[in-house]
């Protein structure tokens, strides 16, 4: 306990904000009421678009453009009549996004990860990150992890593990965080044996990171060791596949909790420890799941998810489409908890194409846990409207037979008119981000 009241005090100290209040608040809205939920929203909402139109010049445009009367915009309800924007407006129009008063507000400079790996630069409100941090904290516990005390093995991308740099500083921080920090990249079977045995000398019980890269990690101590028992593995920043999640329980004899996150927009989803569906967690931001339209789409409904960030005042999020799709639920939790819930990630709206034949193609939707014996990693290419390429980095000799059944296949989920390839390959290249790309498109 004295580990994890100290990296509460520390982090408090650090961000400038009470964190055991923050805790304290965020324990308490478990037992909050879908009604509890639209009254705190709705206290944020009207001074959050006033804000917005007074002193962001991209929102007063674009409103007023739309023909929308910004203090008619007052509860959840009505968020649906203001305009979706996206990254590319976010690119665009980058210093108009900037509130004339952004100097007043404590913000974090971040970016993130676009579709083709190049980093889109935003703004994050630091009370809001420091509630999500705390938001995480409380959604760790449901699977028994406690942050500082216990360690936690870290295998991901920069975003999720402290920063390397020297002085006393930052060692303190390292220790508060209490992370064994895996790097993502090469991957050998040396390296892979190093975590193990570290993982299991030092008996760390809980794992967090990326699928993709947690996946390789099973898969090695299932070739090799069988399994390791873990207590808990949390995923997050890539879509999560089946057969991903199915290896990961086998080899590490435990649950798996997948969450969302999305630092442009402050989103946030997780597994709890009922393992239906997910909780849409809106302490940060309004959670939206829309159709082409922008309304909000029916129960067992696939669309796009709309973020509105309520505390970020400095550089808003507002009606804000990351690029993420997800199936809408109305069916309550198991666990009692009254969040509003998500049926299943569908992974980035990017993951589909539009195809020259008028097809969309998910590239998700191939059946790729069966190539999991013959395949280390994969990659659909739309490399133009009318060509697509499935880029495979093969574990065995893959015989020319094998390769054109996926060619086939392919073909059969593209239709006619588009030509089709499949290239074995040595590697395939890591955005900066270091998360798996599955579905990439050349095509603009
Ligand atoms: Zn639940």
């Amino acid at each position: 306990m004295i580990r994890s009241k100290l990296a509460l005090y520390l982090l408090g100290k650090k961000e400038g904000f009470n964190m055991s209040a923050m805790r304290r608040f965020v324990h308490e809205t478990e037992a909050w009421t879908a009604t509890d939920w639209t009254r705190y929203h709705n206290q944020h909402i009207p001074a959050l678009i006033e804000h917005a139109y007074n002193h962001v010049p991209f929102y007063h445009q674009l409103w007023d453009k739309a023909g929308v009367n910004p203090s008619e915009i007052r509860t959840v309800e009505d968020l649906s009549k203001l305009p979706i924007i996206r990254k590319a407006d976010l690119i665009a129009h980058f210093e108009d996004f900037k509130a004339d008063d952004m100097s007043s507000y404590p913000m974090i400079h971040h970016h993130t990860g676009g579709t083709t790996g190049t980093p889109c630069a935003y703004y994050m409100d630091r009370y809001s990150w420091a509630l999500n941090w705390a938001l995480k904290m409380q959604t760790f516990e449901w699977a028994g992890y406690h942050y500082g005390e216990d360690c936690l093995g870290v295998m991901a991308g920069g975003s999720l593990t402290p920063g390397k740099k020297a002085g006393w500083k930052h060692r303190l921080w390292r220790y508060v965080n209490n992370y064994y920090s895996i790097p993502v990249t090469q991957l050998t079977d040396e390296k892979l044996e190093q975590h193990y045995q570290y993982l299991k000398a030092h008996k760390i019980k809980f794992l967090r990171g990326y699928p993709s890269t947690l996946y390789t990690l099973a898969e090695y101590i299932h070739r090799t060791h069988g399994t390791l028992p873990i207590q808990a593995v949390f995923t997050t920043a890539e879509m999560l596949l089946p057969h991903q999640r199915l290896l990961m329980e086998k080899v590490f004899t435990c649950k798996l909790y997948d969450t969302y996150g999305c630092g442009d927009g402050m989103g946030h989803a997780t597994e709890c420890d009922a393992h239906g569906e997910l909780h849409v967690m809106e302490h940060c931001s309004v959670m939206q799941i829309v159709d082409a339209n922008g309304q909000e789409v029916a129960d067992g409904e696939e669309g796009e998810i709309v973020l509105t960030d309520l505390y970020n005042m400095g550089f808003p999020f507002i009606r804000y489409a990351p690029g993420d799709s997800a199936i809408k639920s109305t069916t309550p939790c198991a666990c009692g908890r009254q969040t509003k819930m998500i049926k299943t990630l569908l992974g980035r709206s990017s993951d589909n194409f539009k195809l020259a034949n008028d097809r969309t193609l998910n590239g998700l939707s191939l059946p790729f846990e069966e190539l999991t014996d013959e395949v280390k990693q994969f990659q659909v290419v739309q490399e133009k409207t009318d060509r697509v390429v499935l880029l495979l980095v093969p574990k065995i000799d893959i015989p020319m037979e094998r390769q054109n059944e996926w060619k086939r296949l392919l073909q059969f989920h593209c239709g006619e008119g588009i030509e089709v390839d499949v290239q074995i390959v040595d590697h395939i290249e890591l955005p900066s981000s270091g998360k798996t790309r599955y579905v990439v498109s050349k095509v603009k």
